[in-house]
């Protein structure tokens, strides 16, 4: 029986799968953990399961020195909060939570789409505040969303998975950005640039992974290049987007409007996006349905058994 520290509450389901076979700790606190709390989690556990906010860095790992933990299991596909270069060099195994919630993320990208377009969020805060004073030919217009082009920054799991919606759904004409030529189920044109994606469509979403490699992919000069109708989604990470150049663009009117699920600096949003009635907000929902929530603990929890169990672990990083 080995020690697990979970760090965050997590569905019933998986503290009960893990606890069969190990001696498990639930962190009672939906915050990250401090930087105190996971060196002592490192010297105390076998394995943590942690998530979003926990940054285990090159500087956590040297703190804790002598490091009892062999694996980290990661609750979520993203893992750019954890330095796996480091993890690896003191022979910690990293895993993360690919594929089961691809559908749920994609969903809530097109909610934001969907919503930005729609203005329903101006809407429904209009309605709440009593400002509705019956239906009229020219309230709340927005974007017609069927047949338009979509442009996709990252054409993963979870990228294909919005285009598919897209196209399939909407009758979209579906554009992308990636690093690699990717074969695809559903009609869809590559972009070389990312400004030729840009100004070609009239929704960008962005779908790829955070880390140094990708921060501030996503700046002026993309802003620059896209339609002043265009529209822009996030639901990858916030650090990919220079926010203070997203702000810039939504107030010189450079772009449309924008819908948005994480942030550079979260939890902290910028009062100067929650002014602007043409941005939809979301305190990244993106996989917060509870299947998905279940799945992405029990693949977690099913790491850490085969892991102690001697078998391959099922998605390492
Ligand atoms: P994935 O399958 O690995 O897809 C990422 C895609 O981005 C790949 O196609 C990759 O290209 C591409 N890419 C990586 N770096 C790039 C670069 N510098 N330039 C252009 N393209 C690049 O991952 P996924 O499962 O779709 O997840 C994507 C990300 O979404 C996660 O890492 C996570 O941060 C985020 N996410 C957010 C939420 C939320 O709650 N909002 C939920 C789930 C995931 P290749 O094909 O060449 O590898």
């Amino acid at each position: 029986m080995k020690k697990v520290l979970v760090t965050r509450p997590l569905p019933e389901a998986v503290i009960s799968a893990l606890s069969k076979v190990h001696k498990v700790a639930v962190r009672d606190d939906t915050r990250p953990m401090g930087r105190d709390e996971m060196v002592a989690a490192l010297t105390r556990f076998d394995a943590i399961l942690p998530t979003i906010g926990d940054r285990f860095s090159a500087d956590v790992f040297a703190a804790a020195g002598e490091i009892r933990a062999r694996l980290l299991a990661n609750f979520g596909v993203g893992y750019n909060h954890i330095d796996v270069a480091a993890a690896r060099a003191l022979g910690i195994m990293v895993t993360n939570t690919p594929g089961v919630l691809t559908d749920a993320t994609a969903d809530l990208a097109l909610t934001l789409l969907l919503a930005t377009a729609r203005r329903a969020g101006e809407g429904e805060r209009l309605l709440r505040a009593g400002g509705w004073t019956g239906w009229h030919p020219t309230q709340l217009l927005g974007t017609h969303v069927t047949g338009k082009t979509v442009g996709i920054v990252g054409m993963g799991r979870i990228g294909q998975a919005i285009a598919r919606r897209c196209h399939f759904g909407f009758a979209m004409e579906v554009a992308y950005f990636n690093r690699s030529e990717k074969a695809l189920a559903f009609p869809a044109r590559r972009e070389t640039s990312l400004a030729a994606l840009a100004g070609s469509v009239d929704f960008v979403v962005l779908a790829v992974p955070g880390g140094a490699e990708t921060r501030h992919m996503i700046g002026a000069d993309t802003f620059a290049a896209m339609k002043p109708t265009g529209i822009f989604i996030n639901i990858a990470r916030g650090d990919v987007v220079d926010e203070a150049a997203l702000i810039a663009a939504l107030a010189a009117g450079e772009i449309a409007g924008a819908g948005l699920d994480v942030y550079e600096f979260e939890p902290r949003v910028p009062d100067a996006l929650k002014a602007m009635e043409n941005v939809t907000l979301l305190p990244h929902l993106g996989s917060a349905t509870l299947e998905t929530r279940t799945a992405m603990g029990m693949l977690a929890a099913d790491n850490i058994l085969a892991f102690f169990a001697g078998k391959p672990l099922l998605t390492p990083v």
